[in-house]
């Protein structure tokens, strides 16, 4: 495979992109659980001091009509025997309204519904007939009545709290009542709206009609609201907190709790928004924080991913010089390439495991290029070397400038033992003839089969003379030794002298020159040697 179609992704790369891929999920996903934890606290946090502050307020609006109830009840018991004295009436009337604030008036009212005395008098009733239908109410009622909303005669919205008076004998002779207009500063804007709060949250109640009769906004007062689970609930006389969306369209977290009293509600509610301004400044802040530990850990993986990818790295870049290495080198590479191999640290198991198989195979590699390559170079018959080798012996003469002496060396009349014997007894012959050289020869001589049945031997460092000594004691070796079938054969020999770079003569000559020794010996009979 060419290293141009090699896929581009590296190791080191992938576990990287995996690990930071991996972080940032879990990141997100704690962060987003953060996020969805402290919002649904905060919702249920609000939800629950909105149900608690309802329930404080709606406690406090009950106290008030208990205690408004609980004067109007004095009043009524002081005024039994008064309700003839004009004087004693307006007095009771004014020392009811007027100091406090509990009431924005105070009417005594006959049986007949026909004012006897009122506070403040600017109203102007006094000896009027009260008409409406709530003075009807807490006439018929003859006990203490808290009325829903109304146009009163003098044209105040408001709602009127009243306590029956009866004479000492039990008789029926009308009723006080004080009243709060709804749509003016009243006792309920006292109780209700100091504690309004500034972080958008706000209280309002509600009658038993659904119908506001408080709320900041003076302008809502005497509206009903429908459609809201809320209102509903607490109407029914529950305590409790709800999402719920208001007549603006606005989503709110409301508490609310009854006013027993008097069959109203109490709301408290705060903007869904306004409660979860601060979620999103605060999650950033955990982010900022959790920052520092964030880095160091994607630091800690990219390192990880190097220490990792490292030995694998190492291994394919190790073994991607064998990709690179011309045949011819394989061999010197493969050494240098294994070496570098054995050096890397590969401290895991798999990575270790690798490297061990790469050495490994790389030898057996190793191997088979050293089998390869010396069958190229040898001869199969006789493993001396073949021309292709000694072309190279010459070559490293040559570029070495070692001087050399040659051997060449023929059969004598071969092809007549091949006709007598046949062609495998010749074989053996040669081959007990390689024999032979090899027995003669020193270490650093070359021996070469160059032809069917003939040789040349390679002297380095050897002079001409010392040559035709060697090649003397050749011939009368193989002269000398008895070979089984044939006997004994005898062979011609010549011998040439290259002097090293400041030779006259090339290589070449020097080889020709040696075979025209080597025919000479053959013409002068053969079983000699010839140097010239
Ligand atoms: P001369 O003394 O002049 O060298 O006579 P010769 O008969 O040896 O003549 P030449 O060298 O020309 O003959 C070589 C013969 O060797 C020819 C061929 O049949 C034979 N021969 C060459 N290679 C082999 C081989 O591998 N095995 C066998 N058995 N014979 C071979
Ligand atoms: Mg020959
Ligand atoms: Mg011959």
């Amino acid at each position: 495979m060419s290293s141009k179609s090699l896929p581009k992704f590296k190791l080191r790369g992938l576990i990287l992109v995996l690990a930071v891929f991996s972080v940032l999920i879990t990141l997100g996903n704690s962060f987003y659980a953060t996020y969805e934890v402290q919002r649904s606290l905060l919702i249920n946090n609000t939800l629950e001091a909105n149900r608690v502050y309802a329930a404080k307020l709606a406690e406090v609006t009950d106290v008030f009509l208990d205690m408004a109830q609980d004067r109007l009840a004095y009043s009524a018991e002081m005024l039994s025997d008064q309700m003839h004295s004009e004087a004693g009436l307006v007095a009771e009337v004014r020392r009811l309204q007027e100091p406090t604030n509990t009431f924005n008036s105070v009417v005594v009212v006959n049986d007949k519904a026909r004012v006897l005395a009122v506070s403040p008098e600017a109203l102007g009733l006094s000896g009027e007939t009260l008409h409406s239908r709530q003075a009807r109410l807490s006439i018929a009622a003859r006990a203490p009545v808290i009325t829903d909303p109304f146009i009163s005669a003098a044209g105040n919205y408001l709602i009127s709290l009243s306590h029956p008076i009866f004479a000492a004998n039990g008789e029926y002779l009308g009723y006080i009542a004080g009243s709060i207009y709804l749509q003016q500063k009243n006792i309920l804007n006292d109780i209700l709206g100091k504690h309004y709060y500034q972080d958008g949250s706000y209280l309002y109640v509600v009658d038993r009609n659904k119908t506001l009769i408080y709320h900041p906004n003076p302008e809502r007062i005497g509206q009903r609201i429908e459609h809201n689970p809320a209102i509903d609930e607490v109407i029914a006389g529950n305590e409790g907190a709800y999402r719920v969306t208001n007549s603006q369209g606005v989503a709110m977290l409301a508490g609310f709790a009854p006013v027993t009293n008097a069959g109203w509600g109490v709301v408290a509610q705060r903007p869904n928004t306004m409660t979860l301004a601060g979620l999103d400044g605060h999650i950033i802040k955990v982010f900022l924080k959790s920052l520092p530990l964030v880095l160091l850990t994607l630091l800690g993986i990219w390192l990880s991913a190097l220490l990792i990818s490292r030995p694998l790295w190492q291994l394919a870049s190790g073994t991607r010089q064998i990709d690179n290495t011309p045949l011819n080198n394989a061999q010197i590479n493969n050494r240098t390439t294994q070496d570098n191999i054995s050096h890397i640290n590969s401290w895991y198991f798999e990575a270790a495991q690798l490297k061990r198989a790469i050495i490994k195979s790389m030898g057996l590699l190793n191997d088979k290029i050293s089998q390869l390559h010396s069958d190229s170079h040898t001869d199969a018959m006789t493993e001396l070397l073949n021309r292709r080798a000694m072309t190279q012996v010459l070559d490293s003469y040559q570029q070495a400038h070692t001087p050399f002496s040659v051997i060449t060396l023929d059969i004598d009349l071969f092809k007549r033992i091949n006709d007598t014997y046949g062609h495998d007894v010749g074989d053996e012959v040669i081959k007990k003839l390689a024999q032979l050289m090899r027995l003669q020869a020193r270490k650093e001589d070359q021996l070469c089969r160059s032809g069917g049945e003939e040789f040349m031997i390679f002297l380095p460092n050897t002079s001409q003379d010392t040559a035709v000594r060697v090649a003397e004691r050749l011939r009368e070796l193989i002269a000398a030794t008895d070979i089984p079938t044939v006997g004994t054969i005898t062979v011609s020999l010549g011998v040439g002298h290259w002097s090293g770079a400041d030779s006259a003569t090339s290589i070449n000559d020097t080889l020709k020159l040696a075979d025209q020794a080597l025919y000479q010996a053959k013409q002068q009979g053969r079983n000699q040697t010839v140097a010239l």
